[in-house]
């Protein structure tokens, strides 16, 4: 039977019963709920063939004009219709038209590809709806378990406590707030910052723009970011560094906490990690370390030692839907000293009072260790996933990917018309067309920026640009689990095939 004709059925039976009743009670679940499996299953059949097939598909396509209109035209429903038609509305306007970061071809900004084991993982964590606030329940412990685990793969101390949210934003901004609470020498949290010294947080000039923004979230100021100058490897001048320290403590402000970079966004560099951690330890400020991408590395016997100092961190903060490949959301944080993580948001409310029995239980809340009270069960994607693959699958994924980004390094070194602007260190490339070279810097910054869109526009590739010390770059940020090798020769044929068409029409 279609789900309409079953709708139209039960309603019968339903007006039928209602006549007894004075009022009929009302659920969201299924009226029908074989009309509801089938459906299921068609969607689960449906993701199936649409992820398998991805090669095949467009890396990215443009919603086209009617599918934008579709969207934004429709009025609010008031009255519903069947879920078959919604789901054909996913079909149809949805789901061909995303940013692309889930195809074997795309390597723009820094974005995962998603598992098909940790999608299903999301529905069976939908479908459970489990609260991780905390309480006396298996996702808790199994939330806490993973932290352990990544706290442990990351050699971080004994003790070390953590908490999944949704992003490295969101991580980095927990991590400064536990940095600005635990070194600020008064309690902000009760009197706030007003009439205090400047708290001073310093980072290289190539720092995240979290940085900015949480500087900013967290009242401090983005002004009292100081941003350090990079050397030719784009990693923080840690004498700079220092001498900025010596002069804002001079000048009457409080410097408090250092952020280091275990892979910048721009080009994966790594700061030197053990040398801010040493000058954390002579000046009394608190390092925490962005490693987004990069502390990922940690997972490879073979490449750990790029990240070397992550471990020193006082608070690092990674994603797990970059380099992890999990579909988002997810990100991590870890706190070396679980009592300063407590101390900056851990809150007491009535309603939330623990117990020794009962649902509240356990006496871990992990509401107490970030600033969400009502959480979602993101853990059950990432224990699934450890389980299932291994770690030594993660690590041998982002040992593919490693030696990818290598060979697109050496191939771009060769090519004469292309040229390298960053030193690779891991899974980075920036690289641009430059012809010739018989072109000045603002004709090859035009031509490299419109390069970038002919390739999105191709719908065969989809890298994303960026400036480095004022040239403009292709760049080539490898999370991705789908690539194969051939990719990435075809990125360098693509490139060098429609540098050449440019060259050849652009005028500046
Ligand atoms: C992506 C990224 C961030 C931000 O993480 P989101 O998950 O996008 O919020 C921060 N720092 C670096 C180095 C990044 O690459």
């Amino acid at each position: 039977m279609k789900i309409a004709e079953e709708i139209a059925v039960s309603r019968v039976e339903k007006e039928a019963g209602n006549a007894e009743q004075t009022k009929a009670e009302q659920t969201l679940d299924p009226e029908r709920w074989e009309a509801f499996r089938a459906l299921a299953h068609r969607m689960v059949d449906d993701m199936v063939d649409h992820t398998s097939g991805l090669r095949e598909q467009p890396a990215w396509q443009q919603p086209p004009v009617d599918v934008k209109q579709a969207i934004r035209n429709e009025p609010l429903p008031m009255e519903g219709q069947s879920a078959e038609q919604v789901y054909d509305d996913y079909l149809k306007l949805v789901q061909p038209y995303t940013n692309g970061n889930r195809h074997p071809r795309a390597w723009g900004w820094v974005r995962g590809n998603g598992t098909p084991l940790a999608a299903m993982a999301e529905m069976l964590s939908a479908s459970i709806n489990a609260h991780l606030g905390g309480g006396e329940q298996s996702p808790t412990y199994v939330e806490e378990r993973c932290l352990q685990w990544l706290a442990e793969v990351m050699e971080m101390p004994a003790g070390t406590t953590g908490i999944l949210v949704s992003g490295g934003t969101m991580a980095n901004l927990l991590g400064l707030a536990v940095a600005r609470d635990a070194r600020a020498g008064f309690d902000v949290r009760q009197e706030g910052l007003a009439g205090h010294e400047r708290l001073t947080v310093y980072a290289s000039s190539e720092t995240h723009m979290w940085a900015r923004k949480s500087m900013d979230v967290l009242g401090m100021g983005a002004e009292q970011l100081r941003e350090i100058p990079v050397d030719d490897d784009f990693r923080v001048d840690v004498d700079r560094l220092r001498a900025q320290i010596r002069e804002d403590r001079t000048a009457g402000m409080r410097p408090i906490a250092v952020i280091g970079n275990a892979g910048t966004v721009n080009s994966g560099a790594v700061d030197d990690l053990p040398a801010l951690a040493a000058l954390c330890r002579e000046e009394n400020l608190w390092l925490h370390v962005d490693g987004a991408f990069g502390a990922l590395l940690k997972l490879s016997d073979r490449y750990a030692s790029l990240v070397r100092g992550v471990e020193l961190a006082d608070s690092l903060a990674f994603d797990l839907h970059k380099w992890m490949y999990l579909p988002f959301e997810i990100g991590c944080l870890l706190v070396a000293d679980a009592a300063a993580h407590r101390a900056a948001f851990a809150s007491t409310a009535s309603y939330l009072e623990g117990n020794k029995r009962g649902v509240l239980a356990t006496g871990l809340y992990f509401s107490d260790r970030g600033i969400e009270l009502t959480r979602g069960f993101k853990a059950l994607k990432l224990w699934m996933s450890l389980k299932a693959h291994g770690l030594r699958a993660f690590a041998a994924q982002i040992e593919q990917n490693m030696e990818q980004a290598q060979f697109l390094e050496e191939r771009a070194a060769q090519e004469p018309a292309l040229e390298l602007l960053t030193p690779r260190t891991m899974n980075v490339v920036c690289f641009r067309y430059r012809g010739d070279g018989g072109r000045d810097e603002a004709f090859c910054n035009a031509l490299n920026r419109e390069l970038v869109i002919r390739l999105q526009e191709s719908g065969e590739f989809v890298v994303s640009g960026t400036e480095l010390g004022g040239r403009y770059a292709l760049r080539v940020a490898n999370t991705n689990h789908r690539s194969r090798m051939q990719d990435f020769e075809d990125l360098v044929q693509a490139t060098l095939r429609i540098g050449r068409e440019l060259d050849g029409v652009m005028k500046v």
